[in-house]
This record gives structure tokens, sequence and C-alpha cells, in this order.
């Protein structure tokens, strides 16, 4: 007896743009309005690719290369600063196919740090370079190099500056000292406060036939030691996929999720402790981390998708094949 075969889930795309607190005040219709865009942009491209039997690979990378060259976004154009005023980017894919995967961490001179790592997936025995090396295998490969200032702008410049001086004006609180009245509030730029917002980038995908992959990029945290090095490149950490459960990609203080081995984990409760998508992330998100650890996005080999975090708000959207518009959020719904 032949039994009637389950119709494969529509492929799919989520991504994120970064997880924080809500900035304070009123905030700008017109600034929660280019975020969206962007986040539509995106998906809308994606879910182009995947309509015509683009891999997952291919999808989250191409995904992944546009929210890098969005200055809105704290990945590619537009990283934040380290503490020595200086750029150092982080990128991870992982394909869940094979769960193949390709990272690098601290470049400053490759354009596209995603596609650096997925060119160390692709043609390299090893799986994470760092450093000139990683710039080095990258422009082997024939990928643009630009000028390290080619990342920064006046606003995230102004970022650094502000986390300086509050840093330093806590330092001489100890001595008795006002800190707050020394440093300027900047002018928001999104509707995620900027001095809390970690606008690293990621994207998850279903494809047509079945295979699951992740990515992600980050300029890091803004005041980041040189040398530091988050979640984003660490497989199991800040980026993970396998066909067998699900494919994830994190945002929010890396040192958290390193600990928690994050997006691994929610792979893990699916496997071993047979939890649904939605129970193993909120196993993670809303009780392992921290609260105002940050989020992550995800979606299962069964084509459940979900979008969690526990800080205020994460700029995050998903899409399927065929459906007439995206899905975006900045806030926590109702
Ligand atoms: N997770 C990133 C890091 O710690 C930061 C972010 O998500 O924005 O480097």
């Amino acid at each position: 007896m032949s039994s009637t075969p389950t119709p494969r889930p529509l492929p799919v795309l989520a991504i994120h743009g970064g997880a924080g607190t809500l900035t304070r005040g009123a905030m700008r219709a017109d600034q929660e309005a280019l975020y969206r865009d962007a986040l539509s942009r995106v998906l809308m491209a994606g879910q182009e690719q995947l309509a015509l039997g683009a891999s997952a690979v291919d999808v989250v990378v191409e995904a992944v290369r546009l929210l890098e060259e969005c200055e809105l976004f704290n990945a590619g154009r537009g990283a934040v600063y380290t503490a020595a005023g200086t750029h150092e980017l982080d990128a991870c894919v992982m394909d869940g196919r094979d769960c193949r995967a390709g990272a690098v961490a601290g470049v400053s001179r490759t354009r596209n740090p995603i596609l650096a790592a997925r060119a160390v997936m692709d043609h390299s025995a090893h799986l994470l370079f760092v450093g000139a090396a990683a710039d080095e295998l990258a422009a082997r490969h024939g990928l643009e190099q630009v000028s390290p200032n080619w990342f920064g702008t006046p606003h995230r410049l102004e970022q650094l500056r502000r986390a300086q001086r509050l840093q330093a004006g806590a330092l001489r609180d100890h001595d008795g000292q006002d800190l707050l009245d020394q440093a300027t509030p900047i002018e928001a730029s999104g509707p995620i406060d900027e001095e809390t917002k970690f606008g690293t980038v990621g994207a998850v995908a279903l494809d047509a036939a079945g295979h699951l992959a992740a990515a992600t990029s980050t300029g890091g945290m803004t005041n980041k030691q040189v040398g530091r090095v988050g979640d984003t490149p660490l497989v199991g950490a800040g980026t993970y996929a396998n066909d067998a459960t699900v494919a994830v990609s994190c945002t929010g203080t890396g040192e958290l999720f390193i600990r928690a081995c994050a997006a691994h984990d929610v792979s893990a409760l699916m496997a071993y402790a047979g939890m649904s998508l939605e129970e193993a992330c909120d196993r993670v998100v809303m009780q392992k981390l921290p609260a105002d650890a940050g989020g992550l996005i995800a979606v299962a080999a069964n084509g459940d998708v979900c979008l969690p975090f526990n800080s205020e708000g994460m700029y995050r959207g998903y899409v399927r094949v065929g459906a007439v518009r995206p899905v975006v959020a900045v806030y926590r719904s109702k």
C-alpha cells in the first residue's frame, strides 16, 4: 500500500537587523519606515531567488550581503567602531545539507565579510580565519578589498565617542563626580536605541529542495576591545544550520550567546528532547539567556518560523514563496 507523500513546505526566508532597547521618547515614523523598507526589499529579493529554485545557502548569503551594504545596520558599511576607532568585522555561513561552514573574524578590508565566510566554506579545508589572513584569503578569491575607513559613518563615530565619554564618566563617577551630564545624547536614527542596539544582521532560509542555511554578519559591539570576537562567527553560538532540525542566526551580547551555545541549543532541544521549534526557541531565548541579551531568527526543516527576542525590540521579518508581501516588525507584538 502506498502512502501519499507529505508535501514539501513552501520555501521561506527570515532576516534580522539586530535587537535592542526601544528609542526613548517619540519615535519618528519616517525613521521606522526606513528600516522596514530596507528589510522588505531584502526579503523580496530573497523570495524571488527562492521562487526560482535558488539554494538556501545562496539566498542567505545574498540577503546578508545586501544588509551589509545598507548603512542602517551594524555590518559591512555602517559597522560599529572598536575602542581604537577601527573596524573588525565577523561573519559566518553554514549549510544545513552537510553542516559545512565558513567564518571570518576581525576582517577590516573585505567589503563583504559574508562573501569571505563563503569563500572559506567553499575553498578551504579550514573553517574559521582571522584578521589579515582572512582578508588575504578573500582577496585571493577575487573579493573586493576596501580601505578600512570605508566601513565607518559619522553616526557610528559619534556612537563610539559617546560610549567612550560614558566610560570615562563612569570612572570619574567613582571619584564622586557626575557622569551622565558629560555625555550629550546623540540623535536616534531608528526606533531601536542606538546606544543599546545590537545591529548585527542575519538570514535563515529553507529552499525548495528542503535544505536549510544560516548566515550572520556583524561589526561587533561599539567600543569593543581590539581583538574581541563575539558569537557571530562561531558555529553553534551565533550561527547554526542542520537540515535535520533548524537554521538559526542570533543577535545580542555575543558573550552571552557563546556561553549558552545558543544557536546549537535550539537544534539540540529539537533533536534530542523532541521539542517543536517554538518550544526550543522559548527555552533558549526566554528561559536560558539573561533578560535583554537579544534574540534570534530560526526556520525549521518543516517550514516553521520563529523570531524570538528578550530585548525590547528586534528588526526582523520573513517571507514565504507565494506570499503577497513580507511580514516585517520592529517591536514586540501585543
Ligand atoms: N552578537 C554580536 C556580537 O556580540 C553583536 C550584535 O548582535 O549586534 O558581536
